[in-house]
């Protein structure tokens, strides 16, 4: 078999278009322009890179966007007073706390001052808590499952009582997905660095999603065959062919999977594209809830 191939960067153009005209017919009706702010600590590369394409995304929907570029050892406190600063900003929609941030801060402090109403990174604890329970709904869904959500829906993946096993119990991807995968109906099976036989619960899954960080764990032979694999690691892997030595690969063998699934998800090109596209989506969302509210 001969896997299709989920293409994150077509479904994220397309998604990032939709956000487009929203953000046009807003300024139309309302005379109003959504706005991001992000807050970037210190100057890891990765970061910086992530965050530079979270602007470049806003500017081409039309979103406003706001960077605060903060040196490493700003303290605890005063990286609070930023994030209140821009709660009580009426400009400021949605705020960014890129992580990681430096050993020195509690990073649960920090996200958990961002008012609920800007958190559209979807970590503040009151909003996973919504999105664990039964009936309630959060404000928003952190962007990588919120896109691999996504992914699944434009694929037509019928999620009503399939197995679905999520790889890894992260606070940013693996848990809230598993919260997400269940309110859609799915069985979920969450394996982590202490499951005993992940091979056992892969075989039986019909959607496989994979967010471990460990270079191409999975291989084909653990799947069932036409399993729905997406793929959410980022990985470097040593190659001398390319210029910078390295070339990003996912937690998922590609070549071996891609031969007894029914659809995976590149890397890159496959969620990557998908976080931003629904950062941007998310911005939106806050903004019109705004709207909605005055
Ligand atoms: P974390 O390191 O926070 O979590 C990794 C998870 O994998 C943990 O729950 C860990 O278990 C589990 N794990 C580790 N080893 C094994 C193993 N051998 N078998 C099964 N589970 C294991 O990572 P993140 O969730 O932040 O990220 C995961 C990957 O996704 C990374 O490659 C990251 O770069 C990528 N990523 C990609 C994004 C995108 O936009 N495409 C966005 C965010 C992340 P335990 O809890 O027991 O330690």
């Amino acid at each position: 078999m001969s896997a299709k191939v989920i293409d994150g960067k077509a479904i994220a153009k397309k998604v990032r278009s939709e956000v487009a005209v929203a953000v046009a017919k807003m300024k139309e009706e309302h005379d109003y322009v959504p706005g991001l702010a992000t807050v970037l600590v210190g100057d890891n590369t990765a970061s910086t890179t992530y965050v530079r394409n979270k602007h470049k995304a806003c500017q081409e929907a039309g979103i406003r966007s706001i960077g605060r570029e903060i040196p490493a050892d700003i303290s605890q406190d005063d990286l609070l007073a930023i994030v209140r600063e821009l709660n009580d900003d009426p400009t400021v929609d949605g705020i960014l706390v890129q992580l990681p941030l430096p050993k020195h801060i509690d990073d649960e402090v920090i996200l958990g001052a961002i008012d609920l109403a800007k958190d559209v990174d979807g970590f503040h604890p009151l909003n996973i808590g919504r999105l664990a329970m039964k009936g309630r709904d959060p404000q928003f869904i952190p962007c990588t499952p919120y896109g691999c959500m996504r992914l699944l829906k434009e694929m037509d993946v019928d999620l009503n009582g399939a197995e679905a096993v999520v790889l890894g119990r992260s606070n940013i991807v693996g848990l809230p997905m598993g919260m997400l995968l269940q309110k859609a109906n799915a069985t979920v099976t969450i394996c982590h660095s202490r499951t005993k036989d992940m091979v056992e619960h892969l075989k039986r899954a019909d959607v496989v999603i994979a967010a471990v960080g460990i270079t191409e764990m999975v291989t084909g032979d653990m799947l069932k065959p036409g399993a729905v694999v997406i793929d959410v690691g980022i990985n470097r892997k040593d190659d001398p062919s390319k210029k910078r030595g390295y070339r990003l690969v996912g937690d998922v063998d590609y070549d071996s999977c891609a031969e007894v699934a029914g659809a995976i998800t590149p890397v890159p090109g496959g969620v990557g594209p998908m976080t931003i596209a629904m950062l941007v989506q998310n911005t939106l969302e806050a903004a019109e809830h705004k709207l909605s509210q005055s």
